[in-house]
């Protein structure tokens, strides 16, 4: 967060959505960007921890 704004750094961005779906205010959509690679599911690695 910078001067009470949220930023996204694409460079380190790995795509996982998660930032989209939990924004109470829909602020943010995710656009797959498919030569970044696949997305990391992270829900599914949190559940599995
Ligand atoms: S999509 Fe995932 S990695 Fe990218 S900014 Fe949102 S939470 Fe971070």
């Amino acid at each position: 967060m910078r001067d009470k704004h949220c930023f996204v750094d694409t460079d380190k961005c790995m795509g996982c959505g998660v930032c989209a779906s939990a924004c109470a205010k829909s602020a943010l959509s995710l656009v797959r960007a498919p030569e970044k690679g696949t997305p990391l599911e992270i829900r599914k690695l949190l559940e599995s921890a």
